[in-house]
Formats: structure tokens, sequence, C-alpha cells
């Protein structure tokens, strides 16, 4: 049932015999169907697809090369375990996969997240521990947060914090590619600098995918007609490019600008695009809406901009939930402040409202600007960057652990049923939002006030304003 032969191989195998015999190995094991000849394409860049939906496809071992940021890994994309029934194939399949984590360096260990874990990932796992190999736990198919509880299933196979990726959407390459190299002890840094610094060469090469920080921000500007979307966006693209006007729903066409902002490479989305004038202000207010949202999904951060003069009407503050509820950065941004008389008095009352409405993300900045007369851009400009860098933040495991124990002691859990719950360790799940995971035996029984408690508390340690912070609990034995 093979779609296609790996036109490669040869070519491949010949120029792996001249490679140095110090380039790392890293193999791609795990069950059938999890994803590992589309992880393998996407590191190493190969187009000729061995990827099939039927499990157990027979098919030859694949090496490869990928490029990691510079940093040159010899792939071994195996074959997966099979269950017994196949007879002498998965004897087969199950005697490549050993062969090749006695060869490895290192072991990217891949379990389908949206199946989670099954009996044969824990007949693997097994075999990838006893192996006494370095393991990266990669938990794939976990596109658009998809998987989670898959994710965090994956942390009971023992392996260390599962990485959620999508080998076939591209999602989460970067931080597979740190963890693999940090794993290797090689440094993922200098490549990444020598490409900011304009090096074409290297950017020729395959790389994984740039890490999170080396991209353009995508932004959104969403807001109510007639909020000023139009006058901000030319404002800050510095020229008279889109047409804007006093009526409400007049917009232009759905277009996305890059351009740079103080060496801050953005790409900007235009919510209330495609539009034409709409005949009536209801229709134009719901067809906003639904822009907003779609651009809201493109959108790494996103300013809401309000109308000072009709502060935090019902709308503005269902696309602020919105915003917060796909997990994206918020920025908001008062508009037209020229025309407000009692600035300072103003803004109290506005961020009082801020703290009281959106309540889910505590410290979100608020900006007032006037995209009319360009002024507060420079303000907003920077706090979009933090709010992004905020929104990628990683928490080390160890500062983690030792901000649980401060947490538990200052504060300690309830009892119930005359037994105190204890929680044993917390790591972070993932960024983009920053998403934890905490291990409690008893993690059912603990009240939401409490994980609020300590959600709060970990986003005021880790100063993580403005950003959705996710916590999870999970049983743990
Ligand atoms: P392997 O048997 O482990 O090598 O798995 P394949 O790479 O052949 O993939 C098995 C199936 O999963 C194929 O249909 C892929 O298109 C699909 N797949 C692989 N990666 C992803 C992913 O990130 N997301 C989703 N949704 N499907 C994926
Ligand atoms: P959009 O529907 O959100 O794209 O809003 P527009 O950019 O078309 O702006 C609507 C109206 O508000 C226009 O008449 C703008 O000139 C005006 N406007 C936009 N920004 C400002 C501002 O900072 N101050 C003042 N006074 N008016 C503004």
């Amino acid at each position: 049932a093979e779609r296609q032969r790996s036109p490669s191989n040869q070519f491949l195998f010949g120029s792996l015999l001249n490679r140095p015999a110090q380039t790392p190995v890293v193999a791609i094991v795990g069950r059938p169907n999890v994803g590992k000849s589309t992880l393998f394409n996407r590191l190493t860049g190969t187009r000729a697809a061995l990827v099939s939906d039927l499990p157990g496809l027979t098919r030859d071992r694949r090496d490869g090369v990928a490029d990691l940021y510079g940093n040159e890994i010899r792939l071994v994309d195996t074959a997966g375990l099979e269950e017994a029934q196949r007879g002498s194939i998965a004897d087969r399949m199950r005697k490549q996969s050993e062969q090749a984590i006695a060869t490895a360096d290192l072991i990217l260990f891949v379990i389908d997240a949206r199946a989670g874990v099954t009996g044969s990932d824990k007949e693997f796992a097994r075999i990838a521990r006893q192996s006494g190999k370095p393991v990266v736990l990669v938990a794939n198919k976990a596109e658009g947060h998809k998987g989670t509880d898959g994710v965090l299933d994956a942390f009971s196979l023992g392996l260390g914090a599962p990485i959620a990726i999508s080998a076939e959407h591209g999602e989460g390459i970067g931080d597979l590619a740190d963890d693999v190299l940090g794993a290797l002890g090689l440094k993922p840094a200098t490549v990444a600098r020598k490409r900011r610094s304009g090096d074409t060469a290297a950017d020729d090469e395959k790389p994984a995918e740039k890490p999170e920080r080396e991209k353009r921000i995508r932004v959104a500007i969403v807001g109510r007609p007639n909020a000023g979307k139009s006058t901000l966006v030319n404002a800050l693209l510095g020229e008279d490019r889109m047409i804007t006007g006093p009526e409400p729903g007049l917009t232009r066409d759905s277009v996305s600008s890059d351009f740079e902002y103080k060496g801050q490479a953005i790409r900007l989305f235009d919510t209330a695009g495609l539009r034409r004038k709409a005949k009536i202000t209801e229709t134009a207010e719901k067809l906003s809406a639904s822009d907003a949202v779609r651009s809201i999904r493109f959108a790494e951060v996103v300013v809401l901009l309000i109308d000072a003069e009709r502060p935090f009407e019902h709308q503005d503050l269902t696309i602020g939930h919105r915003v917060v509820e796909e997990g994206r950065a918020l920025v908001v941004a008062i508009n037209k402040w020229d025309l407000v008389p009692e600035k300072q008095k103003t803004l109290r009352e506005l961020k009082a409202k801020v703290a009281e409405s959106l309540a889910q993300v505590p410290g979100v900045p608020l900006i007032a600007i006037s995209a009319r007369s360009e002024s507060g851009l420079d303000h907003l400009m920077s706090a979009i960057a933090k709010t992004y860098e905020t929104w990628n933040r990683r928490v080390s495991t160890a500062h983690l652990n030792r901000w649980l124990e401060g947490a538990l002691s200052r504060h300690s859990p309830p009892a119930v049923h005359g037994r105190r719950i204890k929680i044993r360790y917390v790591t972070q799940l993932s960024t983009r939002p920053p998403t934890f995971v905490a291990f409690s035996q008893r993690a059912e029984a603990l009240p939401q006030s409490y994980v609020k408690y300590l959600t709060n508390s970990l986003r005021e340690t880790f100063d993580l304003p403005g950003v959705p912070v996710r916590f999870h609990l999970r049983k743990s034995d």
C-alpha cells in the first residue's frame, strides 16, 4: 500500500557516508500513524512524502539530514512498532526500531495527541526508557491547541514533559528544535543571530522553523465600526493607503501589510476588510464582529481599539472576551484621545473598567492614542512587543517548583474528607499562551477557587500581564 517510494534514499545514504562522524543521530520512533514520516519530512524538507493513513505501512527505514538553525542532524525515520498479529513484518519493524534506537544519540518519541496514550505507546516508551538514551517526547497532531488532553496524558509515559507540535501544520517545530539541540548539548542561538544580521546564504538553508522571537509579530486591529481602525493602520503604515471615512461600515479590502516599526517586524491584519458600505448600521456591526473573529484567529497580538467617546460598549467587551478565549495576547488602545477633556480622570475610570470587565487577563495594557494626530503610537507599539514577549515566555520547571513550594506554604490547599490535598509538581506545557500543568493525586477534589489562587500567584510571580494564562490540573499517582 506504499503510495510512493522515496527516490532519495540512495542519494542520502551516499552523502551520509561523507559526513563527519560527529553528526548527531536522532531516531524518530513511535507506533504507526502518529506522524513520524510527516515529522521527518518537515525536519528534512523532504517533499517526496512517504505518508500513509494505513497503520503498519511497510517501508524501509529512511535516513535524512535536518538543519536545525545551522546544526546538522542525521535523522532516522523508523517504521513503527506493530502488534504481534502482523507476524514477521511486525518483528522486522520492531527490530528496525530497536536498531535505530541503539545507534541513535537521541530519541524523538512521537505520540498522537488526539488519540492519547495507547498500549503500544506505553510498550514503546518502555523500550525507549530502557535504552538509557535521552528522549525528547513529542505530542503530534496538536495544531490549534487541539489534543490538549492527549498532550497532558503524555506525561504518564515517564519521559518528561511533552512538546506539543503539529508536524503537518508546522506548529511548535521551533520549540522542538530548541529541545533537540539542548538535549544534544548544541546551542541554537548562534545561527539565529546570524540570520538576523541578514546572512542570505543562511536564509537559503532549510531551517526547521525560525524561533518565535525571530518572527514578524502578527497583529490584528479590531474594534467597532468607526473606532478609527483604518486611520490607525494608515498612521502605522505611514501612507494614506486605505480609504477612511466617517460613515460606520465604510471599509476597504481585507489586507495584511508587512512593515517595520522601529526595527520590529509586524504583519498587520486588517479586520473590517472586504465590506462595501453596509446599508444599515446593524448589519455593519454584525459584519464587523465576524470579521473581528476571523482576524483574531490569524493574529498573535490583538489590539482592541476603543472609541474614547463611546468606550466599552457591549460589542467591545464581546470582542475582548473572544480574544482571551482564543488564547491571544491583548492590548487595549483608547483612540480619539484628543477629544477627551479630562484625561487623567477618564484614564483612571477606563482602567477600572478594563480591570473589572476583562478580569481573566489582569494587567492588560491600556494605551491612550490619537490615530488621527499620530500620538501614542510608540507607546502602543512597545506594548504590542512586550505583550508578545510575555505570550511567548517560557518559565523553567525549577523556577516553577520553587514558586509552587512558596505558594503552597503561604496558603495551603484545603483538606477534603479530612485529608489535605497535595500538589506534587508543576511544569509549563506550552507557550502562546503560557500553559501550565500541575499534578496532584486528588486533582479532581481541588476547588476552583484554589486553582484560581495558584493561577493568579503564578501570574504575579512570573510577571505575565495581559495574556491568558492556562492552568491545568492533572491526576498523578
Ligand atoms: P507514521 O506512520 O508515524 O510515519 O505517520 P505518518 O507520517 O505516515 O502520518 C500518519 C497520518 O497522520 C497521515 O494521514 C498524516 O497526514 C497525519 N498527520 C501527520 N502529522 C499530523 C499533524 O500534525 N496533524 C494532523 N491532523 N495529522 C497529521
Ligand atoms: P474604522 O471604521 O474603525 O476603520 O474607523 P475610521 O478609521 O474610518 O475612522 C472613523 C472616523 O473617526 C473618521 O472620521 C476618522 O477621521 C475619525 N478618527 C479616527 N481616529 C481619530 C482620532 O484619533 N481622533 C479623532 N478626533 N478622530 C479620529
